[in-house]
């Protein structure tokens, strides 16, 4: 912490951090659970996680700590920026915890956690009726927390969004889809034709797994990732957590024996992500100025180092070599041009976690569409496998045909989590003009990512974003770190440049 803060804010800090530490444990226990954990302790852990969460709720909603943010609100009032934002930022997570009554919120642990089983077995079974009853419930129990969240009758789909991304309403994302909307679908219709006669057969050519994992270390490595402060393991669905960050910040990835693009990009998705959080300011961790400011901003971070990066032309003129001499006989007779062009393959598809950079954001717009229609009670919950083949035929020309691999494909709306998807377009937005930034300030990183140097890109980000903690909005450290506004055309643009030059008409 830093020396000599003021007596109220110094006490906040101290309140901040010891309901930080039970935070940090709950985070070890979920990381436990998904990488390490034997298949019968799932039990125990639901109890163990339950009993440290109303220990959490407690020490972040208590009194005391509702005193010590009104003390330092008057200490710091009309001084140092910082310390403002430090009791801003303490102040609303307060209040906000403090708005879901405890029986509520037990109620949506217990509702989402049926659901979520109710999810995986329907989606299994590839037939959503069955689901639909489960699905009905959490609808209703998020729009009365969103009720109890909201301040006076403002939009109930803003509230929840509020949660992930402070500062942006459901009708500024409908703004940002409505400009980018149409010049999507158009650059989808021109590069996906062209992308038909692709070679891409060297992508599921078969690669040793332990190779796999060696190579994307090596990458994390030299993204600047540090390994003493962090770890790699295997799950489903990887991940990152910040367990307590800066300090231990967790990845993990899945391998396919098959396909190297799912664990390598995985990898420099979730380092991207960790980076932030191991870039986060030491001299403030616990506490709001050290920790990330939304889930947009944080998927700005994994989307710049996996796709505008991680996928580029100058990327892969230091890493294609190395990846030749990883996996001999797999790219040997694959050009540079053709390698780069099939990891940028743009191909409308069914289901969002497979989708390329280009048809991604098509597929979070549908997403946006129904779930603030749910929340704000203008479609019902029976009507989603229809729009939802709907608007994937209208936006991507295909259409699924069978839940699964609709409406059902997507943890997201069983756990109750709405608002939640605009933050992956978001991050996309940020990203392009964050990376307009970094190249006005670093003329030659091309170059740079030519020789491997990726750690000059890592220290600019961590000046210009990682530190800044929850000091500003998203919006306002978008144009805190670009002089500009954030200008939603900024994406598009940086695609329809990228279509052009690797698939050229
Ligand atoms: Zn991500």
């Amino acid at each position: 912490m830093p020396n000599d803060l003021p007596e109220a804010v110094n006490t906040l800090v101290e309140e901040l951090r010891r309901a930080n530490h039970i935070g940090s444990a709950l985070s070890l226990l979920g990381w436990d659970q998904e990488t390490q954990m034997p298949a019968q302790g799932a039990a125990p852990r639901a109890d163990m996680i339950g009993a440290l969460t109303e220990v959490h709720h407690a020490r972040a909603t208590s009194e005391s700590m509702g005193d010590k943010i009104a003390a330092a609100e008057d200490e710091v009032r009309g001084g140092d920026p910082r310390l403002v934002a430090l009791v801003r930022e303490a102040k609303r997570d307060w209040q906000r915890a403090r708005k879901i009554p405890s029986d509520l919120a037990q109620e949506v642990a217990v509702t989402c956690s049926r659901s979520l089983m109710a999810w995986r077995s329907a989606r299994a079974g590839n037939d959503f009726k069955t689901f639909e009853p489960q699905l009905k419930l959490v609808v209703a129990l998020k729009r009365r927390v969103a009720e109890a969240l909201r301040e006076g009758d403002g939009s109930l789909y803003d509230t929840l969004l509020d949660e992930y991304e402070p500062g942006i309403t459901g009708a500024q994302f409908q703004a940002f889809c409505d400009a980018v909307k149409p010049r999507l679908v158009q650059l989808v219709a021109e590069a996906a034709p062209r992308c038909q006669e692709l070679r891409t057969d060297f992508v599921t050519a078969g690669y040793d797994s332990d190779r796999q994992l060696e190579f994307s270390r090596e990458i994390l490595e030299s993204m600047g990732y540090d390994f003493t402060r962090g770890r790699l393991d295997l799950t489903v669905h990887p991940f990152c957590t910040g367990i307590s960050s800066p300090n231990d910040v967790r990845i993990t990835t899945r391998v396919d024996p098959k396909d190297f693009t799912h664990n390598l990009f995985s990898v420099i998705h979730e380092g991207g992500h960790a980076l932030y959080e191991q870039g986060l300011d030491p001299e403030w961790s616990g506490t709001p100025l050290g920790a990330a400011t939304s889930l947009g901003i944080h998927e700005s971070q994994s989307r710049l180092y996996e796709n505008v990066y991680g996928r580029s032309d100058a990327f892969w003129v230091h890493w294609l070599p190395r990846f030749r001499a990883a996996f001999p006989g797999r790219a040997d007779d694959v050009t540079h041009e053709q390698f780069v062009a099939a990891v940028n393959c743009v191909r409308p598809s069914l289901i969002r976690t497979e989708a390329d950079e280009v048809t991604y954001s098509l597929h979070v717009m549908l997403r946006f569409e129904l779930e603030h229609a749910l929340i704000e009670g203008n479609i019902e919950v029976e009507e989603l496998p229809d729009r939802w083949n709907r608007l994937m035929r209208e936006l991507l020309g295909v259409e699924p045909t069978s839940d699964a691999e609709g409406v059902l494909q997507d943890i997201h709306w069983s756990m109750g989590a709405y608002g939640y998807f605009p933050t992956y377009f978001l991050g996309n937005l940020y990203g392009a003009q964050i990376d307009r930034a970094a190249r006005q300030a670093m003329p030659d990183l091309d170059e740079q990512l030519a020789r491997g140097e990726m750690l000059p890109l890592r220290e600019w980000l961590g000046e210009k974003v990682h530190m800044k903690g929850r000091q500003f909005s998203s919006l306002d450290l978008v144009e805190e770190v670009s002089g500009d506004p954030l200008d939603p055309l900024g994406f598009v643009e940086y695609l329809e440049e990228k279509v052009a030059r690797l698939f050229p008409a």
